[in-house]
């Protein structure tokens, strides 16, 4: 086979790879023609060879731990699900989908859950990734657009990274960060509790505490103000300047503990640099106000009409490699497909009529922690989920794992069984890999690329769009699920965007609706909208998506996160990822080269907490919060601050049971996004004693 032009399949900034399959296996460099990276790759895009093979894969579909054929495993779970609906109802089903899904796939699973099944019980690991960046959005603009190109990073005078260790969870966007410094002097300003690696090179570290960003960035929009740096042309068209202002101008700054010269000096820097890039990433989403926090940000682009123009704007950075596409084909609870609303009765009813749909979802429904509480409780009985391990990685995981294994009937779709999830599955459905299928991925500007095949799937390995088609035609809906492959799933999509642009959605991409399969094989990385109706950037105008065509801006309040302190629970522990292994390691535990990096779970605490707690390094520590323990490695490090421990989420039951980190984190969510704080959980640490 010759060489095949692909994309990576971890992080958000979707890299362009050139896959070269022969004698010797897989050979993976990085594509220069990629406008993402030019070539670039990092540690994990960089091995990706060495993560492919047959090792520990589901080879052939299994009922109750038994090896079968498909046509008894795909009757079986049609017939479930079937059964299950006409008992109790469409949502007594659920559908837990992943942000690797390619879009194809994910455009499928949704118009099988609320079109045809009758219910939103539909949402994604997404939600845990970029959930309040959506909602936040949403308030702003009336739908979720990402204003920011990876050009505007090139052309930046500043950028500022909250929450966001770009230089190890977005390796190729902070090369292109540092890049730009080296070319155009670029300062870079690092707004995180703790010193990561970002910080090397950055003019600037602000530590504040967690949790606050919120009363960092009210401090700058009311400085925006006091420095007469108000665009009064941009806001004339933009509601709410005067209530976020009159928020801001009564907020302190002592929440985020940082000395009021170093908050002057990065107002004054960002107040005096017009071509501003902030960055955000979980440090802002994983919040039980990560809506307010995103909020907080945009309003200070919108005041000084950063926004929308080169080398400026608030941007959102995306964890996995598709979850911009899961957010376009309304891959989360709350969202129809194409940024369609699913409150907004005409929506409804567009989307119904594309899709002859018997049945389409009228309300929300549940979101990931919810949805895993009502399988706790029974509501949900016949559960299905794809590429996704949340027995291991969500909030509460032991809960999770017990409500999975007490779920009356549950179907994973995944490429191996050897997961903390599959393990508990009653059917598993054995998936084609990255490598082994087709599709398309969008990344965090808004880019969409091809993922191509350049690999045959292992034995019975089969798309995750033919698993849910084939359960959709067996449950009586072969009319609307009869595909050929996903070229004719991509046209549909397209085409419904058409539709969404027509109502007044920014997600248009119907100037691809007419690709033939040859076009759809050759489609090179485009960036949305590609239609004839929009043309240029958005929100250079100061137009927004909402009814009255206008931006909002949001008034917002610190809040301190849910979970406070106490003496049996003194610390927060702060969660996240390190630099050479994604998620629960199902592929980079694969590569000795990735696991050399860091090979065990680990927790950062100061050496006054190290020290008072008697705790040496290397030692093992014991770490518990009300729900749940962990034993891991000491790293002692003024890198985080007093009263707070950091740990990585990555191992799981399968490489390492004491070091299940979402065990301890409590399920707790924002209000609006229902996105789970995942940064602040309240714990005790002391030395480990077998
Ligand atoms: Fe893959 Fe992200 Fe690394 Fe690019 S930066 S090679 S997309 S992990």
């Amino acid at each position: 086979m010759s060489e095949v032009r692909s994309t990576c399949p971890y992080c958000g900034v979707g890299c362009g790879v050139i896959l070269a399959p022969g004698a010797d296996g897989l050979q993976v460099r990085g594509d220069p023609h990629h406008p993402a990276n030019r070539g670039r790759l990092c540690s994990k895009g960089s091995a990706l060879a060495e993560t492919v093979g047959t090792e520990g894969r589901l080879l052939a579909p299994r009922i109750g731990g038994r090896q079968t054929d498909w046509e008894t495993a795909l009757d079986h779970v049609a017939r479930r699900f079937a059964d299950t609906v006409a008992t109790h109802g469409p949502d007594s089903v659920a559908f837990y989908a992943s942000g690797q899904m390619l879009t194809e796939d994910y455009y499928l699973a949704n118009k099988f859950m609320k079109g045809f099944v009758g219910t939103a019980n539909i949402d994604t690991n997404s939600r845990l990734c970029m959930a309040s960046t959506v909602a936040g959005h949403r308030r702003a603009f009336g739908t979720d657009t990402v204003p920011g190109t990876y050009e505007d990073l090139d052309d930046a005078d500043l950028v500022v990274l909250v929450g966001s260790n770009l230089a190890w969870c977005h390796p190729v966007l902070h090369q292109r960060v540092l890049a730009a410094k080296a070319a155009r002097g670029t300062k870079i300003v690092v707004v995180d509790p703790r010193r990561t690696a970002s910080c090397n090179g950055a003019d600037l570290h602000l530590p504040l505490a967690i949790g606050s960003d919120v009363a960092l960035f009210n401090r700058l929009l009311a400085a925006i103000h006091e420095a007469d740096a108000v665009d009064h042309g941009y806001i004339a068209s933009v509601t709410g300047f005067d209530a976020a202002l009159a928020a801001a101008r009564s907020a302190d700054i002592a929440p985020t503990g940082l000395a009021p010269d170093l908050v002057e000096s990065f107002c004054r820097l960002w107040i005096g640099t017009e071509r501003v890039v902030t960055v955000f990433s979980q440090g802002v989403n994983q919040s039980t106000c990560g809506t307010d926090k995103v909020s907080a940000i945009l309003n200070c682009h919108i005041a000084t009409g950063r926004i929308g123009k080169p080398g400026m704007g608030p941007f959102s950075v995306t964890g996995q490699p598709n979850a911009m596409g899961g957010r376009e084909v309304g891959g989360l609870a709350n969202t129809l497909a194409c940024h369609l609303d699913i409150e907004n009765p005409a929506h409804r009813a567009a989307v119904a009529g594309f899709w002859s749909a018997p049945r389409l979802a009228a309300t929300p429904g549940l979101k990931a922690v919810d949805m895993f509480r009502a399988v706790a409780d029974g509501r949900v009985k016949a559960l299905w989920i794809m590429h996704t391990n949340p027995a291991a990685t969500l909030p509460e995981a032991n809960a999770v794992r017990e409500a999975i294994t007490e779920c009356p009937f549950t179907v994973v779709s995944d490429v191996t069984n050897a997961t903390d999830t599959a393990r508990l599955a009653d059917v598993l459905l054995p998936a084609a890999a990255w490598a082994e299928k087709d599709g398309t991925v969008t990344n965090s500007d808004r880019t969409i690329s091809r993922q191509r095949a350049a690999l045959t799937p292992p034995g019975q390995a089969k798309p995750d769009w033919w698993h849910i088609a084939q359960v959709a035609t067996r449950m009586g809906h072969a009319h609307a699920f009869d595909y050929v492959g996903p070229s004719e799933i991509f046209r549909e999509h397209a085409a419904l965007s058409g539709i969404a642009g027509g109502l007044g959605r920014d997600f248009d991409i119907s100037g691809l609706a007419d690709l033939t399969d040859a076009d759809y094989d050759a489609l090179a990385p485009t960036r949305w909208p590609v239609a004839a109706r929009r043309g240029g950037r958005f929100f250079a105008d100061g137009l927004a998506f909402h009814a009255d065509g206008k931006m909002r801006m949001i008034p917002v309040h610190w809040s301190e996160p849910v979970g406070k302190t106490e003496p049996r629970y003194p610390f927060r522990l702060n969660t996240g990822r390190v630099r050479d292994h994604w998620h629960t390691m199902t592929r980079t535990g694969r590569s000795a080269r990735l696991s050399a990096h860091l090979a065990e779970p680990f927790v950062e605490i100061h050496p006054e907490d190290a020290d008072r707690l008697h705790i040496a390094p290397d030692t093992l520590v014991e770490v518990s919060s009300p729900t749940g323990s962990a034993i891991l490695r000491a790293t002692i490090t003024d890198a985080v601050q007093p009263g707070t421990l950091f740990s990585p989420m990555h191992w799981s039951a399968e490489t390492a049971p004491s070091g299940r980190i979402d065990a301890m984190v409590a399920a707790a969510t924002d209000p609006i996004s229902g996105q789970p704080e995942s940064k602040a959980t309240i714990c005790a640490a002391r030395p480990f004693a077998a």
